[in-house]
């Protein structure tokens, strides 16, 4: 694989970067990252994603776009309302970065669309508003052994987890929230509120994770999570201890 000029100028501040290099900016041009929902969380991962130049980005949502998500979920404008999410983001991404290979998936997100779709990409990340998405996500990334980079946000506050299910000591989701919890699709965002920007620091360090995991540097966040609280401005990590009696501690 070799650079044109275009990528080489386009890419230049990330190539300048000893731990990114020339190396690392093809490694990002040849992997791939499925993102689940074009939310709140899914318009940072998939902009930053789209314009340092990951390879292959999808998108599932079976949602339409709707104006109370405007003042989130930045991958969209006012011209999108009633177009179906996945499609209105690709549209965006591609003019943000045409090099890229862009695939949107206009399908709810069932055991079954993930199992079809997910074959197809490297890592996962999970932006999904609800409780039910996440466990299918979650379980599906478990048995195929693929690393999950999964957030979650309400009101001034967020979470980030890592999971790295090619290694025996990750945990998963099931540990750190054990049961489904009540009303499991019901979208927080919608009855607890939250403000516009808390999307955007979440999904911009699950997009950081992404990076960091293909390349391999720095430190994991496998095994934590970071939660965060945009009122306080604190930014805490707590380690997240794998359950005996888990799902993935179940022998195959
Ligand atoms: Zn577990």
């Amino acid at each position: 694989m070799k650079f044109n000029k275009k990528q080489i100028e386009r890419y230049s501040r990330q190539i300048i970067l000893k731990k990114i290099g020339v190396l690392g900016q093809k490694k990002l041009m040849k992997s791939s990252v499925l993102i689940v929902g074009a939310g709140g969380l899914g318009s940072p991962i998939s902009i930053y994603l789209a314009a340092l130049g990951l390879g292959k980005i999808g998108i599932i949502d079976n949602d339409n776009v709707e104006i109370s998500n405007l003042s989130r979920q930045i991958v969209f404008d006012t011209n999108d309302i009633n177009k179906n999410k996945s499609l209105a983001a690709v549209n965006k991404l591609k003019k943000i970065n045409p090099d890229i290979k862009l695939q949107s998936f206009d399908r709810r997100l069932t055991k079954h669309t993930i199992h079809e779709i997910g074959k197809h990409f490297d890592l996962i990340v999970d932006g999904s508003d609800n409780f039910k998405t996440r466990f299918l996500v979650n379980d599906y990334c478990l048995k195929r052994k693929k690393i999950l980079i999964s957030g979650a946000i309400s009101k001034f506050e967020g979470q980030v987890y890592t999971f790295n299910f090619s290694k025996k000591k990750s945990p998963c989701l099931r540990c750190f929230v054990p049961k489904m919890p009540p009303n499991p699709d019901v979208d927080n965002c919608e009855f607890e509120g939250v403000l516009g920007t808390i999307g955007g620091l979440i999904g911009s360090i699950q997009a950081n994770e992404v990076v960091k995991e293909i390349l391999n540097i720095g430190d994991t966040l496998c095994g934590n999570i970071l939660i965060i609280d945009a009122l306080k401005l604190t930014f805490r990590k707590v380690k997240l201890n794998k359950r005996s009696d888990c799902l993935c501690n179940e022998k195959k």
